[in-house]
């Protein structure tokens, strides 16, 4: 039987587990994965690096202008077999989930302009289909007609444990409750915002996973995966 290659969107309020799900389904298919919040992440380091934003205050205008220096891409890396970005070429995988990008990466993205750019390079990203892009506006925005559309949703403390102890694993020295907070404060920037807010597609399937573990949550979306490309 013949496969078509298909565009899966995966959105969602922040950790609730959207990357590990799109990586899991794009090294099952084939597929590209792209971490499209990596991007918004990494235009932010490059505005804290070059002194755009100053103390958390930025002008809008000076953001747009950076963007204009700003390059971004992906590529995977051989040993984990994961997709990385970089950033003017450097791979900044890593620093780009630190807390203090955290703190600023909601904010920025509501820059019209910024969104506007990053999200054409998504589109570009998809034009081939065959890909499994996560983040916030991915099924209502980025790719409307997407084929599959995933909704994750979590209880909100169980997030705040989960990301916590993904950060202290990376070694990164941070409190349950500031990760609680800042989960918090991006999940309403990200719903309120004016440009491509964070909302369910009226055609995505919910996914609650507070009680679901990876091989669970697994079966799910294989299974809803199938029904689209046979
Ligand atoms: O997915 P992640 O939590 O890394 O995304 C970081 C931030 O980037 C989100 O909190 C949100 O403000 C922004 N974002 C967005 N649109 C996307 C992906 C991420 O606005 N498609």
């Amino acid at each position: 039987m013949t496969t078509k290659r298909i565009t899966i969107a995966i959105d969602g309020y922040s950790s609730c587990g959207k990357s590990t799900i799109a990586k899991s389904l794009a090294k099952k298919l084939g597929y590209i994965y792209i971490d499209s919040g990596a991007m918004y992440r990494a235009v932010t380091l490059y505005c804290m690096k070059n002194k755009i934003i100053v103390d958390g205050k930025f002008s809008e205008a000076e953001v747009l202008k950076a963007m204009r220096n700003i390059h971004l891409s992906f590529n995977v890396n051989t040993v984990t077999n994961n997709s990385e970005i970089y950033l003017n070429g450097t791979n900044v995988e890593k620093e780009i989930r630190g807390m203090d990008v955290s703190e600023l990466v909601s904010p920025i993205s509501t820059i019209k302009g910024v969104r506007e750019i990053v999200v054409a390079l998504q589109q570009a990203f998809g034009k081939e289909k065959g890909i499994v892009m996560d983040g916030r506006d991915i099924g209502t925005n980025v790719f409307p007609d997407a084929e599959l559309k995933l909704f994750m949703t979590a209880d909100p403390d169980i997030r705040a444990k989960r990301r916590w102890k993904e950060l202290k694993e990376k070694s990164m020295n941070v409190s349950l409750d500031e990760v609680k907070k800042n989960l918090e404060m991006r999940d309403h920037e990200d719903t309120h915002r004016e440009h491509n807010p964070l909302r369910k597609a009226d055609d995505a399937v919910v996914l609650d996973n507070s009680h679901l573990n990876l091989d669970e949550q697994l079966v799910f979306a294989e299974k809803l995966v199938q029904g689209k490309i046979r």
